[in-house]
């Protein structure tokens, strides 16, 4: 889960990390408030938006007056942001934050990723901040210091001090280096987050090391241990499907291609989108509706795949080890009568009870069609979409 600059800033620095003073605002009239409130002649504007990338697309602005905060703001409120990282379609602006303006001499990159090689919390740093890692490690690998931790003993001060020394700050802000080090580092360990990214960190004309940039994510999967966390999910910036699955307890990502997958496992989920690919189609998603296949998860794992509307066929695959075919096709055929699709569906199940499960899918009485192995499955599921896209005449009513 990401969350905003404002909310990583606030985070860090409770673990002792400085970052300049700012404050929220959702309209424009309360961003020039803010600024009143935090004096100064000179604030940076920032959208918050869940991506990087913001300052070459407009949504990071230096203001010297009220109003220059109010015609800034009025242009970002309300408009998607267009980044990098965003894709096409952007991310809606509905906060702003606020930010007297620093000026500095130094911009340095620090981030703390998951390394999965050595199992540990790598520390990435170069003295070239400001730029994407991306274009560093192209332009100037030289300048990229990396450095793992370990676990054990948490982050070193000795660790720290070497990674000071290696971006070359200065030896009278060693100290205040090593502590914005241990605080991301200690950030990361205790709130479960799988990254933490300060970009740019400056040192300013005033001797000072800032935080102008921070960027969090964490493991969703450990949110229920940090519910102050999990309560700054901001679902404005989610795809809004994965957004409705995550709150249906389904694993969902959503994918630009038009056959629906519901399927338990995640392995078999992947094998399932790959074989659609094989056989000339293109996946609309990938769903893990878990062990339990009960008739109502499968029933919601229909709605969700179905209020995606380039859903053009559904692809069932339900391997039964140890559940039963039997009750998996009863909750199929439970779940469509509950709730009609309009599109072809196709089901293959094996396993435990398969003899039982396809006899309750042919006695239904629903347009089921049923298929024997995978690629039967995929090639069937293609070929219904391809005749569907034919006959062109497909009315949707959800
Ligand atoms: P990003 O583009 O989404 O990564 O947003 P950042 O928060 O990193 O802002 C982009 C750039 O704006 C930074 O790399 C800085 O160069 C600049 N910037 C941000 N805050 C300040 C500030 O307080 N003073 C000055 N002079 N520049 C700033
Ligand atoms: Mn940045």
């Amino acid at each position: 889960m990401d969350i905003h600059e404002y909310q990583a800033k606030e985070i860090l620095s409770k673990f002792g990390v400085t970052v300049p003073s700012g404050g929220l605002a959702y309209s424009p009239e309360q961003a020039a408030y803010r600024a009143r409130e935090l004096g100064g002649n000179r604030w940076i504007v920032k959208a918050q938006v869940h991506a990087g990338g913001r300052g070459k697309a407009g949504g990071v602005k230096l203001c010297s007056s009220e109003h220059e905060i109010q015609d800034a703001t009025n242009e970002m409120f309300g408009r998607k942001l267009v980044t990098h990282q965003t894709g096409p379609e952007g991310k809606g602006i509905y906060r702003v934050y606020v930010e007297n303006a620093v000026d500095f001499n130094r911009e340095i990159y620090l981030g703390f990723v998951l390394d999965r090689t050595s199992q540990r919390v790598m520390i990435v740093a170069s003295s070239e901040g400001g730029m994407e890692i991306e274009d560093i490690s192209a332009s100037k690998p030289e300048s990229i210091v990396r450095s793992t931790v370990e676990p054990a003993v948490g982050l070193q001060e000795f660790q720290a001090r070497e990674i000071a020394f290696a971006l070359g700050i200065p030896t009278s802000l060693t100290q205040q280096m090593v502590r914005t080090l241990q605080g991301c580092y200690r950030a990361f360990r205790e709130l479960d987050a799988t990254m933490v990214e300060i970009n740019p960190l400056v040192i300013t004309t005033d001797n000072r090391i800032l935080a102008l940039d921070a960027k969090m994510t964490f493991d969703g999967n450990a949110l229920f241990r940090h519910p102050q966390v999990a309560e700054l999910r901001d679902k404005s910036q989610e795809d809004p499907r994965e957004a409705r699955a995550a709150d249906r307890g389904l694993a969902y990502i959503g994918l630009a291609g038009n056959i629906g997958c519901i399927v338990n496992g995640a392995g078999l989920a992947m094998a399932t989108m790959d074989t659609i690919k094989l056989a000339g189609g293109e996946p609309a998603n990938f769903l893990d509706i878990g062990g339990g296949a009960t008739p109502e998860r499968v029933a919601k794992a229909f709605r969700l795949v179905m209020s995606d509307e380039n859903v053009q066929a559904i692809l069932v695959n339900i391997f039964a080890g140890i559940n039963r075919c039997d009750w998996v096709a009863e909750g199929v055929v439970q779940a469509l009568k509950a709730n009609p699709v309009d599109v072809p569906v196709i089901v293959r199940l094996a396993g435990t009870n398969v003899e039982e499960g396809q006899k309750i899918l042919a006695q239904s009485g629903l347009p089921i069609i049923r298929a024997g192995s995978l690629m039967e499955a995929a090639e069937r599921a293609v070929g219904a979409w391809k005749n569907d896209q034919k006959q062109n005449t497909k009315m949707r009513a959800i």
